[in-house]
């Protein structure tokens, strides 16, 4: 038997070392990443700042795994109906059950000189590329860099960019004007109010311009248009304004329920599909959350494969109904984010900022790496999280 996981991002590898512990030996185990290196995203707006963090956020695959076979090819197609993957070298697998985690693009909604000229956050080069620009950008005082979309990703960015210029130039106010772009009426849709007001707050501390109700409807080399054709002229655009599937999906996050799952061996999880949970809410596209699925999927893959042995083994009165899939149900168990060297969370009803929140988020992030063993890189990151000069 196969079982294939597709993409090495926080899904793929929770569910891979999930099921490494669970599976027999004689079930093969194949994560297949374009990669090979497990990137802790969340942390990626860091390395603009601090391009040497690279080395605490960027894992190779085969640390983090210890049995399952480590694939690095990038997955172009996948056919449900007939359990086979491609990849591009043309190479087909097939597979008894196959979890997609192959995570999500950056969205341009079609918006014209989005794609040209909006600088995406999503992998290593894109950091640095932010950095370099924002470094030239750096000597115009009087120039603007413009980040459109004020998520997880857009806050922290915008955190990370004045965090930076402060550094350099030793006040955010001798830097170009840094102006977040949010089409919806406060920064991080979607989350609670207090939340969102700590960190429009926090970032107007640290000299981000805030500008809600701001939809982006155009793009060109010198400047942002919004909807109502103003124009924003600007040395430097970031686009954070959404996600959309990957290529391998043919652009699509597939729509799936509790079950997870697009076919009864084909799971889609993470940012790669829209997930409505077993109660009916809507599950925010982010890193907690696809480490949660990834266990529910462990739980149903597990199912698959017991049956099947059990079926091969001549015990024909269990295969008459596929096994009963595990219902994923999502409850946050708190929100943090960093703004330049502050950070702001929620934990319950609370809204933390200054050191608590800061803790909260050393304490998130080498938590995650500790849970993957990565032990010296989680001390490391808290040293770099808390040992951070230039707080206030
Ligand atoms: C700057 C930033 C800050 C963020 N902050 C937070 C935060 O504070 N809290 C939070 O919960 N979430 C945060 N997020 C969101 C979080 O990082 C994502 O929700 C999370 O990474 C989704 O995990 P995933 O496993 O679905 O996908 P990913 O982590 O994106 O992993 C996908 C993997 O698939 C691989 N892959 C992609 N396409 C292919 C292909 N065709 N073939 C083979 N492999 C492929 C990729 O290389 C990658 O390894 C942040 C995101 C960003 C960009």
């Amino acid at each position: 038997m196969r079982v294939l996981v597709l993409g090495g991002g926080y899904a793929g590898v929770a569910l891979t070392r999930r099921l490494e512990d669970r599976l027999p030996n004689d079930v093969d185990l194949l994560l297949v990443d374009d990669t090979g290196e497990h990137l802790v995203q969340h942390e990626l707006h860091r390395a603009i700042r601090r391009p040497a963090i690279v080395d605490e956020i960027s894992i190779p695959l085969s640390d983090v795994t210890y049995r399952a076979d480590v694939k690095t090819a990038a997955v172009t197609g996948i056919d449900a109906d007939e359990q086979a993957v491609t990849l591009a070298d043309g190479e087909e697998i097939e597979y008894d059950a196959c979890a997609v985690c192959l995570g999500a693009e950056t969205a341009d909604y079609g918006i014209p000189g989005v794609t040209e000229h909006g600088q995406p956050l999503k992998r290593l080069p894109d950091a640095e590329a932010i950095r370099a620009d924002f470094l030239d950008a750096l000597d115009r005082p009087d120039g603007r860099v413009v980040i459109g979309g004020a998520g997880l990703s857009g806050v922290q960015t915008a955190g990370e960019l004045a965090a930076l210029a402060r550094e350099e130039l030793g006040s955010v106010d001798a830097g170009p004007e840094l102006l977040l772009l949010e089409q919806q009426s406060s920064v991080a849709p979607g989350f609670d109010a207090a939340f969102q007001d700590a960190i429009a707050q926090a970032l107007r501390d640290r000299g981000v311009r805030i500008r809600t109700d701001a939809v982006v409807a155009g793009a060109d080399g010198d400047s942002v248009t919004l909807a109502g054709d103003e124009e924003i002229a600007c040395e430097q655009f970031v686009w954070t304004g959404g996600i959309t599937g990957t290529a391998a999906l043919d652009g699509e996050r597939p729509g799936v329920r509790g079950d997870l799952r697009i076919a009864d061996r084909t799971f889609v999880l993470g940012d790669a599909a829209r997930v409505v949970d077993a109660d009916g809410g809507p599950v925010p596209a982010s890193a907690q959350a696809a480490v949660r699925e990834a266990r529910a999927v462990a739980e149903s893959v597990v199912r698959l494969v017991d049956q099947e042995q059990e079926t091969e083994s001549g015990d024909e009165g269990e295969a008459l109904f596929p096994p009963r899939p595990e219902q994923f149900r999502f409850d946050a168990a708190g929100w943090v984010v960093s703004v330049g060297d502050g950070a702001v969370a929620q934990i319950g009803p609370a809204v933390l900022t200054g050191r608590a929140a800061k803790a909260a988020k050393a304490g998130t992030g080498a938590g995650y790496l500790g849970s993957v063993g990565e032990i010296e890189r989680a001390l490391d990151l808290v040293y770099d999280e808390l040992g951070a000069a230039g707080d206030r």
